[in-house]
């Protein structure tokens, strides 16, 4: 069997039923925050079954994630304090966004979160008592008091705000160097996802938008988002910074942008998709 030839994209099903004749299977090895690689293969790909048996790691825990043409693959959770395996190493998940291919990425996230879902909640946050896995969904159930346990994901939204041939992008307090991006936050609850785009833009920098576009959304495992992309026009009011969470705003042109998101991130992809569009219609928007 070869990685390569797998279609992820398309034929990823997943699943909590483990095919029955399967004799080959991929284990996506996680340690806390990083994934395993094997040294000097490029592009990344998930260890096979032999590889996994021999690496002689014991799992903590190991999760079916779903199937690609009935190849069976596996997220396996390891002791980080375990010594590394010769030949192979750990890389951070972020590490591997970009560097390899995004239905890769995603399954890598998945893989994480799984884990990660499986590991806080062993203990049911209701009556406290030991919780099981459950055997019909990805769910884990409480012994006592029967409270269900599903991954957790958290929307958050994601925009950017244009005025004609001008891009509203702000620099973060946490972030580091000149480093300008979209806004963005966490959707309430209670709140429509719409709703949290208004919000959002009018908490951080204090003015309204318009004419709002549903873009596309990308899964963020950094924990657990789900980002959903929006475009916005900008409507009214002046630059009213949050300063806890932004450290500038500012409208810049299409022409003179500054250090901002690569097409690996959906911010990236929201700045790229505008430009192109200024571009192709000769500075009048559709
Ligand atoms: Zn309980």
């Amino acid at each position: 069997m070869d990685w390569e030839i797998l279609n992820i994209e398309n034929n990823f099903r997943s699943g909590i039923d483990i095919p029955k004749e399967s004799e080959f299977s991929y284990h996506i090895v996680v340690s806390d925050n990083e994934v395993l690689s094997i040294a000097g293969v490029h592009p990344w790909r998930p260890l096979d079954q032999d590889e996994w048996r021999w690496l002689g790691l014991d799992a903590e825990s190991e999760h079916f994630l779903g199937d690609v043409d009935g190849v069976p693959i596996y997220a396996c959770q390891v002791d980080p304090d375990a010594d590394h395996p010769e030949g192979y190493e750990f890389e951070t998940l972020y590490s591997f966004l970009g560097q390899v291919e995004e239905p890769v990425f995603n399954l890598i996230g998945r893989a994480k979160q799984v884990i990660d879902w499986y590991r806080n909640h062993q203990y049911c946050g209701v009556c406290g008592d030991r919780t099981t896995v459950s055997g019909n969904d990805r769910s884990m159930t409480c012994d006592k008091c029967h409270q269900i346990f599903y991954p957790r994901l958290s929307p958050s939204i994601i925009v950017l705000v244009t005025r004609g041939e001008e891009l509203l992008l702000a620099r973060n307090s946490r972030a580091r160097g000149n480093f300008y991006s979209t806004l963005a936050g966490f959707v309430e609850p209670g709140e429509s996802i719409e709703a949290a785009v208004h919000r959002e833009v009018f908490e951080e920098v204090g003015v309204t938008i318009t004419n709002l576009k549903y873009f596309g959304s990308q899964s963020w495992p950094f924990p657990n988002s789900l980002m959903l992309g929006f475009h916005a026009e900008y409507e009214s009011g002046e630059f009213q910074l949050q300063e806890e969470e932004i450290a500038d705003a500012r409208w810049f042109h299409y022409e003179d942008l500054p250090h901002h998101p690569a097409m690996v991130s959906i911010a990236g992809r929201l700045i790229n998709d505008y430009i192109t569009r200024l571009g192709s219609s000769d500075g009048t928007q559709q």
